[in-house]
């Protein structure tokens, strides 16, 4: 799971990233509102934490601006009274808030309880069984719902697939996926699979593609 962090402070943000890397998160960390709404637009995130006060701009207009975009749930980081206040007016689109000073447990707990309450009112998401993904045209197919792979997607899914339930390194993606050596960079390999996480919701596959933290991916089948 992605947690984006928006926050100006780098001893709260440090905290934050420590406390969510030691449960298992990837946690990417931006300190201003115009850096981390350009990543939020392009990358996909499952969480985002964010801080009001910001150096160029309030957290509540960039709030606003996002849930133009986005639905992802977003925990306010909040300081003063007043700000409460308005988030608890929950005019603006947030999902929760905590208060600062704030425990790094208590933050813990609100981000997987919404977490949580994502998972239950979405469907299962690696609901496999009836319906296999098959490959049509350079693509993977599940029912009637093309992935809509890139072909070097395709190579990677199908890398996976084929490997399945073996970890493989990011090497070995590259490798097997005949990678184009100006392309083949480890953190090339993490977009592509980002990518390809996304157009598995598509069939409700996306928790299928799993990391091995320190290792690579693996498709697990059931
Ligand atoms: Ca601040």
């Amino acid at each position: 799971m992605n947690i984006v962090i928006i926050e100006d402070e780098s001893a709260i943000a440090d905290t934050l990233i420590h406390v969510l890397e030691m449960d298992g998160f990837q946690a990417h960390w931006f300190n201003t509102a115009g850096a981390g709404v350009a990543h939020l637009k392009t990358k996909s995130a499952d969480l985002l934490i964010l801080d009001v006060g910001l150096p160029d701009g309030n957290g509540f207009e960039l709030c606003k601006q996002i849930r133009g975009f986005s639905d992802i749930p977003i925990i306010f980081l909040t300081a003063r009274a007043d700000e409460i206040d308005r988030v608890v007016g929950l005019e603006i689109g947030a999902d929760d808030y905590v208060t600062k000073p704030f425990s790094p447990r208590e933050l813990l707990a609100r981000v997987k309880l919404r977490l949580k309450s994502i998972r239950r009112q979405a469907q299962p998401e690696c609901e496999q069984g009836q319906d296999e993904l098959r490959v049509e045209n350079f693509d993977y197919v599940r029912g009637n719902t093309a992935l809509g792979l890139t072909a070097l997607e395709f190579r990677l899914l199908d890398a996976l697939l084929k490997s399945s339930p073996r970890v493989l390194s990011r090497q070995q993606l590259m490798d097997f996926s005949s990678m184009p050596s100006e392309e083949a960079y480890e953190r090339n390999v993490d977009s592509h699979i980002k990518s390809i996480r996304i157009k598995l919701q598509k069939v409700a596959l996306a928790e299928c593609l799993k990391t091995k933290r320190g290792f690579g991916y693996y498709f697990e089948k059931e």
